[in-house]
């Protein structure tokens, strides 16, 4: 239980202004064990995805320190640089940052890739105290002289194993080369591979290490299922489980992006409306689709692994699997995206023969068995403790009678997916560790 308030952690009042406008009553672990030592200007190394509040646990004493020490950034240099790997992250950290320092004086600005550069170019001609970009465009423009980092004083590396995953380190190496070498580097990542390990110790000088839990900020937060399903069914499947009441706002995930636009087609066709992101999708279209998730204007968004990081949209009531994550990591990124700000949450994942073993190695992350629902008109027997046999799905069989009610007219009896509450971020665990890089050996902190 985390029982400090935001009165108690040396942030100054315009600041707790804005997040009591923010709507946040207390803390979240990580805010609570980072907000007062980034103030004093410590390094960070922070285990931690999103979902636990970091962008405000980092936000917050940026601002602060920023505001304490008013000096202008030269013409075309930065005094914060917040590296992140999607345009949607970089957008949502933009957005934290206007409403934090809604109250103060404070310029910052957002640049990714997908879109004309010259706004961006402008927006830093005059410099800003806080950049927010993703590492291509950042280096482009750091190439053509449009921006300098000599001037900079704070540096966030956000999202570090994504940035390994989508193929970006080596831009991030680059990148943390041309910075100067006195200044204060937050480092956050939610799992903490050797490679990622590696570039933490290069980048930080003695940080205090905060981890939160993903088992705990998560995992234990969600109410997970997993149907067993032929592929073929999957997609009555989707509709049958979309048709529920309390499916109030869903988050589809398929492993390829041909099979996002499938599933829209799809559910289009049974008259559910849906959208999709992904990365062959516009910067327009996947703005416009977010947007619209985000207002309600669409009640199912369909994403990828990769779209959908960094997704922040509070209330999603359901994460649907429709295809297993091949990494098990990406299982716990992608239910993170529901149960957010200690709302609750259901992550229903679909699951084929040949996706058993996915389910092994994600049960093995987490630790815990998801638990298996039967109550549905397509279920195929066989978990994953027994061994699959190709091509032997029970279908016909569960078709008649696998509904749970017997009427074999394959409308199973709803079950409404919804779960008592819970106390949200209270409920993560957060661990401090005085020495650094200790314990970050684990891949999953
Ligand atoms: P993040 O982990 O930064 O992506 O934040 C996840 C969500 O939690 C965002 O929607 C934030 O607005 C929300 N949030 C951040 N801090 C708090 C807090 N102290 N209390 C309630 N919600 C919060």
């Amino acid at each position: 239980m985390n029982s400090k308030t935001f009165d108690q952690l040396d942030l100054i009042e315009p600041l707790l202004r804005a997040v009591h406008a923010e709507g946040y009553n207390n803390p979240t672990p990580i805010q609570a064990a980072s907000i007062p030592e980034l103030i004093a200007g410590r390094d960070l190394l922070g285990c931690a995805q999103t979902g636990t509040g970091k962008t405000a646990a980092f936000a917050l004493p940026i601002i602060q320190r920023l505001n304490a020490q008013p000096r202008k950034a030269p013409p075309r240099g930065v005094r914060t640089l917040i590296l992140t790997p999607t345009r949607e992250l970089a957008a949502q950290i933009g957005d934290s940052f206007k409403a934090y320092s809604r109250f103060l004086r404070l310029s910052h600005t957002v640049i990714f890739g997908g879109v004309g550069q010259m706004p961006q170019v402008r927006s830093l001609s005059r410099g800003v105290d806080v950049l927010v970009a993703t590492p291509g465009r950042l280096l482009d423009l750091i190439g053509q002289r449009h921006l300098r980092l000599d001037s900079l004083e704070i540096f966030v590396l956000d999202e570090a194993d994504r940035m390994l995953d989508m193929g970006f380190i080596h831009d991030v190496r680059r990148v943390i080369a041309l910075l100067p070498k006195n200044r204060q580097s937050l480092f956050f990542s939610a799992t903490m591979p050797p490679d990622i390990v590696r570039l933490s110790a290069s980048m930080l000088t003695d940080p205090i290490n905060v981890a939160v839990d993903p088992h705990a900020s998560t995992v234990e937060l969600i109410d997970q299922r997993v149907m067993f399903v032929s592929r073929s069914d999957k997609r009555d499947l989707l509709r049958h489980v979309l048709s529920d009441a309390s499916v109030t706002r869903a988050l589809v995930f398929t492993r390829t992006k041909h099979g996002a636009d499938k599933v829209v087609k799809q559910l289009g066709l049974g008259k559910v409306q849906a959208e999709a992101i992904h990365g062959n999708k516009s910067q327009t279209n996947r703005t416009r689709a977010m947007d619209n998730f985000r207002r309600g204007r669409t009640r199912v968004l369909v994403a990828t692994d990769i779209a959908a990081r960094g997704i922040d949209v509070d209330s999603i009531s359901h994460v649907v699997n429709y295809d297993l994550p091949n990494i098990a990591e990406s299982y716990v990124h992608r239910i993170g995206r529901t149960a957010r700000a200690g709302k609750e949450g259901v992550a229903v994942s679909f699951c084929d023969t040949e996706e058993r073993p996915y389910l092994k190695d994600i049960e093995r992350l987490i630790g815990q068995k998801v638990p298996v629902e039967t109550d549905h008109p397509w279920h195929v027997s066989g978990g994953p403790s027994l061994k699959p046999r190709e091509g032997q799905a029970e279908k016909g069989q569960h078709r008649s009678n696998g509904n749970g009610n017997g009427n074999g007219n394959g409308k199973g009896r709803r079950r409404n997916h919804s779960r008592p509450g819970k106390a949200g971020h209270d409920a993560q665990r957060v661990s401090r560790r005085s020495e650094p890089g200790k314990g970050a050996q684990h891949k999953s902190c």
